[in-house]
């Protein structure tokens, strides 16, 4: 009964996370309702999206693309930041909740994923050389990794511990305190900032 275009914006809002048809139907309809104006911003705000922002050159977090096409985080360009310190998430979620414990005055590296052979992401789908270059050009001594407490979380702090050896760097895992197979995003403040500040190294097997 609904028209084509609304049956298709439908099932592209239905394909947002935590939004299912019935909600995305309730979205179309406010939208090509009453709320005309609310469409238009957003259309404009989304379709300058892909080209305005862009993972950072430097840490795969978010940013905006400057007048010369490059795209620097916020944090990236903090010079307040120790850049002896380098936290390294998974997604960007994960990066915004450190961020909001307020424990972190370093920067940021976000992986993207985690390792999980049992999905076949092994460490080459990992961006590890570009972590490396990282850490060599910023002269870090420290690599925090706030991988959640899961399985994959575990193996991909121990692939970085492995990894980064060579460098001469200390890579520290957070302590426990976030729940087993729990989000960060979903951790409260105080629980994840004692968790960055129980920090322990991570041991390499021999
Ligand atoms: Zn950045």
């Amino acid at each position: 009964v609904l028209p084509d275009r609304l049956r298709a914006l439908t099932h592209l809002l239905a394909r947002l996370p935590g939004v299912g048809e019935k909600t995305a139907q309730r979205y179309v309809l406010f939208l090509a309702g009453e709320e005309g104006a609310l469409a238009t911003d957003l259309g404009r705000e989304l379709s300058a999206l892909a080209e305005a922002v862009r993972p950072c050159e430097r840490c795969r977090n978010l940013a905006e693309v400057d007048d010369l096409g490059h795209a620097i985080c916020a944090i990236c360009k903090d010079n307040r930041r120790d850049s002896a310190l380098l936290c390294v998430v998974a997604r960007v979620q994960d990066l915004l909740a450190v961020e909001r414990s307020g424990a972190m005055r370093g920067r940021y590296f976000v992986l993207g994923r985690l390792l999980s052979p049992l999905d076949g992401v092994g460490p080459d789908e990992l961006p590890l050389a570009m972590l490396a270059a990282r850490i060599q050009q910023d002269g870090v001594k420290e690599v925090i990794v706030a991988t959640p407490p899961s399985v994959d979380g575990e193996a991909t702090a121990l692939l970085l511990a492995q990894e980064l050896a060579p460098l001469g760097v200390r890579v520290s895992r957070i302590a426990s305190g976030v729940p087993h197979g729990g989000d960060l995003e979903f951790s409260d403040q105080i629980t994840l900032g004692r968790a960055i500040s129980g920090r322990r190294s991570v041991d390499v097997p021999r």
